[in-house]
């Protein structure tokens, strides 16, 4: 789960990392509002939305007088900030936050991530802030200093200091840095986070160190040891169709093919992205059913992948263990009972009382293409897209009646 540069920010105040002041506010009144109260003569409007390139994109601007604040404000308001991160469709800005300027002599890269390849946390820092770590990455690979932590020990403090060294800092900065590093990591590790990111990290022409800009995501599995966390959650920035499945209990990914996928396990989910792609088409989504899953969350499951106005084609894929087909496939009859199914719809049936389950569809009547394999699924939902995409007139009729095949 992501959060806004606001609520990091508060997170980080919290374990002792110095930032300029500022406060959020919902509307271009409380923005003139808040920068008279905050006080001194220039002042930074940024939109909060769940991504970075603000400042490109518009989304962060310097303003010298509260008229001015609350006129950018009102730009920013209702507005969709489309940024290189945050796909065509951008993100609503529906709260910005005004913070004090800062005098800035020099932006540096700090970051804490989840390294899976060496299984540890991974601190990565840089001299050259400001811009996006992937562009970094790409166009100055020598200047990010990565230092894996030790889950044992901790963050050391030597680590630190070689950091604030490596980072060109004096020495007198150097025990405000490692203050800065710390408590970041604190906070990382405290509160479950898989991403923290400050950046940039600002010299300030003063000597100080500040946050200018804060960034965390956190384990969604660990969510329910931090309530507060997980309050911070926001909807309107998020993917739409995995927030409602979130509600209703289901877990949901969306993709941006035109095949809607109702699957069992993350793992048959994979495998049949792979399947799709492989047969040359692309998924839409995959919604997961979990282990056990009755007729009605089945039914629940086909409404949600059926919500995708992408989806052309809807596959099902079973692998049943603790699941039961013939749930499912009662599931999918009463889905076409409840909704009115217009799309083909391919069914793989495997594992636990299959027989029963692909009688239940054959008696259904409903036009539904059955599989036996996953490979062969994935071509039928592949080759319905296909005819889909033909003229009228050279479509087959919709749905092919439901063949029995053996089971092999
Ligand atoms: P991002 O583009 O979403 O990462 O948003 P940031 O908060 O990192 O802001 C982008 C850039 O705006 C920073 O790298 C700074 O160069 C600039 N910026 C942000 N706040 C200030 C400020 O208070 N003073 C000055 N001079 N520049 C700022
Ligand atoms: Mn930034």
């Amino acid at each position: 789960m992501d959060i806004h540069e606001y609520q990091a920010k508060e997170i980080l105040a919290r374990f002792g990392v110095p930032m300029p002041r500022g406060g959020l506010v919902y509307s271009p009144e409380q923005a003139a509002y808040r920068a008279t109260e905050i006080g001194g003569a220039a002042w930074v409007a940024k939109a909060q939305v769940h991504s970075g390139g603000r400042g490109e994109a518009g989304g962060v601007k310097l303003c010298r007088s509260d008229r001015e604040i609350a006129d950018v404000a009102n730009i920013l308001f209702g507005h969709r900030l489309v940024t290189r991160q945050s796909g065509p469709a951008g993100k609503p800005v529906f709260r910005v936050y005004v913070e004090e300027a800062t005098d800035i002599a020099r932006e540096l890269y700090f970051g804490i991530v989840l390294d899976r390849r060496t299984e540890q946390v991974m601190v990565i820092a840089s001299a050259e802030g400001g811009m996006e770590i992937e562009e970094l990455a790409d166009s100055n690979p020598d200047t990010l200093l990565r230092t894996p932590i030790e889950p044992a020990l901790g963050f050391l403090e030597f680590q630190a200091r070689e950091i604030a060294f490596a980072l060109r800092l004096e020495p007198k900065q150097i025990a405000q840095a490692s203050r800065v590093f710390h408590g970041a990591y604190r906070a990382f590790r405290d509160l479950d986070a898989t991403m923290l990111e400050i950046n940039p990290l600002v010299v300030t022409r003063d000597g100080g160190l500040v946050a200018l800009d804060a960034k965390m995501s956190f384990d969604d599995n660990a969510l329910f040891r931090h309530p507060d966390i997980s309050e911070l959650r926001d909807h309107s920035q998020e993917d739409a169709r995995e927030s409602d499945a979130a509600d209703r209990g289901l877990s949901y990914v969306g993709l941006d093919g035109d095949i809607g996928c109702m699957i069992n396990g993350a793992g048959l989910a994979m495998a049949t992205m792979d399947m799709i792609k492989l047969a040359g088409g692309e998924p839409a989504n995959f919604l997961d059913i979990g282990g056990g899953a009755s007729p009605e969350r089945v039914l629940k499951a086909f409404r949600a992948v059926l919500q995708d106005s992408n989806v052309k084609v809807m596959l099902v894929n079973i692998f049943a263990g603790i699941n039961r087909c013939d749930w499912v496939a009662e599931g999918i009859v009463s889905a076409f009972k409840e909704i009115d199914v217009k799309l083909p719809v391919v069914v793989r049936l495997a594992g636990t009382h299959v027989e029963l389950g692909k009688q239940i569809l054959r008696e259904s009547g409903l036009p539904i293409v059955t599989a036996d394999t996953l490979a062969e699924a994935a071509e039928k939902a592949v080759e319905a897209t296909v005819a889909l995409a033909r003229p009228i007139d050279e479509r087959p009729a919709n749905g092919t009646p439901v063949r029995d095949h053996p089971i092999s």
